[in-house]
């Protein structure tokens, strides 16, 4: 028999509103009870758009009869007897609506109806056979996609975005960003940053700058988010938080992702792939010309801002895998983290005057993603171990162990020492969703909120973004009216009970406010 190779065709149909899909599988047999068909039930996050639909097969001997074998993890369906030849599955699968209540909306790959159209990543709704990653596959789409030419396997052909309906597009250089709503900023100014952002990227690495994609989604819920899949990321925004410069923040940590990475295996270097997008994706913009000064310490501080205003500022990193995707607080912690332990990396090499700088460290990494074996978070500790010795990379460990010290100095080497702020450590007392869906869940019966007398199930009409609490002055209150059936009441509350202080590089601005970036 010829090598296996899976060939998927997607088709929309924007009167139904399903998305076709039809898999031809050649040079596999299946054996009776082989799963013809399987896709996890959630993707980092959200839910995966098959659900339980219909599954058609058919192969040289006529229709193939399916038995669905969902379990908790996965959607699968398997074939009652062996199939001879090439076998053609079939399925429709319907993007999901959310609105301003969603709270499984992040990352932002899940299948959607966005204005008139649908955007999604392939990962969240193409079910195939379970064939090894580097089976040959090919995937073909009419409309806007990240498909390029780099698909070759079945593993590339579940990490494609897509998009259908009135999509808009500008290009500048190799980029092109994609979007269905009306963006609420400057998309040409963030596709030339973009641009010239990610030309830099490919100098630093001495390679071609490859084509890539921007897909922008507006989340009808708040909040951002990020995603990146080979050749393209993706970028949910919502108008509260969707001013140019966030976005800009935002594109260039993603698209770091696009270029340097870690074998991520059980989320164990989760801190570290998110600590390089953090570093890099604010130190080469500021080396490029794309940030001044002004603008560069702004971003650091707001990172630092997020790292010391939260509750789990000191637990040991081991502690927060687990719960990384059950709050943005937690996991935004171990990027910073990431970020802050490359910071005090570079700052060691340069203190011993070593020639490996960590610019040498990541072509290691990157070599290795080109040489197609991932690097593991062990290589890259044996390459720090070589070029700082044992002592000090123990040192830098702390960093994991949430024993870090206080970012402090010039360690940005802008010849500039932070000033030390009071911050609260943000913990009103209630869950992080109450931050997105404006409706009180999680109520810490101790907490602030319930002591000013908010009850689970309020709706707060008026409660600001998380991310706008980050850096506010110590006594801080909020004053939010909630709704309780038809009764509405105001309640004031300060944002957290603890204090910590917090190192700032940047210059105050009239009135004593900190910049914000994102
Ligand atoms: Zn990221």
């Amino acid at each position: 028999m010829s090598q296996p190779r899976v060939q998927a065709d997607l088709d929309w149909d924007s009167l139904s509103g399903a998305l076709r899909v039809r898999v031809t599988v050649t040079g596999h047999s299946f054996r009776q009870g082989e799963a013809l068909a399987q896709l996890r039930r959630r993707v980092a996050g959200v839910p995966s758009a098959i659900g339980e639909c219909a599954v058609t097969a058919r192969d040289a001997d006529g229709p193939i009869a399916i038995e669905p074998v969902h379990d908790e993890g996965h959607w699968r369906w398997q074939g009652r007897r062996a199939t001879t030849g090439p076998v053609a599955l079939e399925y429709q699968v319907k993007p999901r609506r959310v609105d301003a209540l969603t709270t499984d909306g992040h990352p932002p790959v899940d299948l959607r109806f966005e204005a008139d159209g649908i955007t999604g990543s392939t990962s969240a709704f193409l079910a195939l056979p379970d064939l090894p990653n580097d089976v040959t596959g090919t995937l073909s789409w009419p409309g806007p996609s990240s498909v390029g030419d780099r698909h070759r396997s079945v593993d590339d052909i579940q990490a494609i975005h897509i998009m259908a309906g009135t999509v808009s597009t500008f290009t500048a250089g190799a980029l092109t960003t994609y979007w269905l709503s009306p963006p609420t900023f400057d998309v040409a100014s963030i596709t030339r940053h973009a641009s010239t952002m990610h030309a830099g990227l490919a100098d630093l690495f001495g390679e071609p700058t490859p084509p890539l994609s921007i897909f922008l989604r507006r989340n009808p819920f708040r909040g951002m988010s990020g995603s990146a899949l080979p050749g393209c990321f993706i970028a949910g925004w919502h108008e509260d938080a969707a001013r140019s410069d966030r976005l800009q923040a935002f594109v260039d940590h993603e698209l770091v992702h696009d270029w340097l990475g870690v074998e991520n295996e059980h989320d164990n270097a989760v801190w570290f792939n998110e600590g390089v997008a953090d570093y890099y994706g604010i130190v080469l913009p500021h080396r490029l010309g794309l940030l001044d000064d002004e603008t560069f310490h702004a971003r650091v501080d707001e990172i630092v801002r997020v790292y010391l205003a939260s509750p789990w500022r000191d637990s040991p990193m081991t502690d927060l895998i687990p719960q990384f995707w059950d709050d943005p607080r937690i996991h935004q912690l171990a990027y910073v983290r990431g970020m802050l332990y490359l910071a005090e990396l570079e700052r060691l090499l340069a203190a011993q005057g070593n020639r490996v700088k960590l610019d040498d460290l990541m072509r290691r990494v990157r070599d290795r993603q080109i040489a197609g074996s991932a690097a593991t978070l062990n290589d890259w500790k044996s390459w720090v171990i070589d070029a700082v010795g044992g002592d000090d990379a123990q040192l830098l460990e702390g960093v994991l162990d949430g024993q870090m010290s206080m970012p402090a100095g010039d360690l940005w080497r802008t010849g500039r020492t932070p000033d030390l702020e009071t911050v609260p450590v943000i913990d009103p007392g209630f869950s992080f969703s109450t931050f997105v869906t404006r409706v009180v869940t999680g109520l810490d019966p101790e907490g602030l909120a319930a002591q000013a007398g908010l009850r689970d199930g309020d709706e707060l009409l008026d409660l600001p973004p998380y991310s706008h609490l980050l850096g506010v002055p110590a006594d801080h209150e909020i004053t939010v009216t909630a709704r309780r059936g038809a009764a509405a009441y105001t309640h004031t509350f300060s944002v957290g009970r603890e204090t910590v202080l917090v190192p700032q590089w940047a210059r105050p601005q009239p009135g004593g406010h900190r910049p914000t970036v994102r």
